[in-house]
């Protein structure tokens, strides 16, 4: 069974994620017009499916642009996130950031082929990081439904800014609101991605 079979019925349908993406690994976050100034968070705990520790690092450098994250290998083979701009965008949702790309760590993704841009494989490794990322604020750092609701909106604002489609924007947030409310822990959710992939530890 492939893992798009594992997932279907509880991520959201590709078809309306096509246009989300701006490419693999990289969420998007607010637009560079708005310029406003937040304080930027600490990262949080993030372990690869290999037991390696990630290294959140910052690269604001002043250059105006979108909040963004970026899950990789650095030139030394480190398991890095990358962290762009984050205080373009507020605390909540750059704490959402930090879960996607770690996620796509905790996932596997980052050792795994690539799959072609806006493929249906790579709209399914984004839904899968998503989910993680809701997952880890709800369990690990106490989001409430207000809380939720404060994400879903630093989200549709930041994407409506670069200018994605209301059903992009929509089926995304409908993503995470169904992984908030039915879905059990976060490594539960991880354990089964992994295991579909066959890279689960024994
Ligand atoms: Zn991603």
């Amino acid at each position: 069974m492939s893992l798009r079979d594992c997932a279907r019925g509880t991520i959201v349908p590709a078809v309306g994620l096509v246009l989300y993406v701006a490419s693999t690994h990289v969420a998007i976050g607010q637009d560079a017009q708005a310029r406003a100034t937040h304080d930027v968070v600490k990262p949080p705990h993030c372990t690869n499916n290999k037991g390696q520790t990630v290294r959140f690092i910052d690269r604001d450098g002043g250059r105006a642009g979108p909040a963004a994250g970026m899950a990789r290998r650095n030139g030394d083979g480190e398991p890095v996130v990358f962290r762009s701009n984050y205080s373009a965008t507020p605390p909540d949702y750059q704490r959402f950031i930090d879960r996607h790309e770690c996620a796509h760590h905790q996932t596997g993704d980052v050792d795994r082929p690539h799959p072609p841009r806006n493929s249906p494989e790579h709209l399914m490794n984004e839904s899968i990081s998503d989910c993680v990322a809701i997952l880890r604020l709800r369990d690990e750092d106490g989001y409430d439904r207000a809380a939720f609701d404060r994400v879903a909106a630093a989200m549709r604002n930041e994407m409506a800014k670069i200018g994605f489609p209301e059903i992009s924007i929509s089926s995304r947030i409908s993503n995470i609101d169904n992984c908030y409310t039915k879905y059990g822990s976060p490594k539960d959710f991880v354990n089964g991605v992994l295991k579909q992939r066959g890279l689960l530890q024994p």
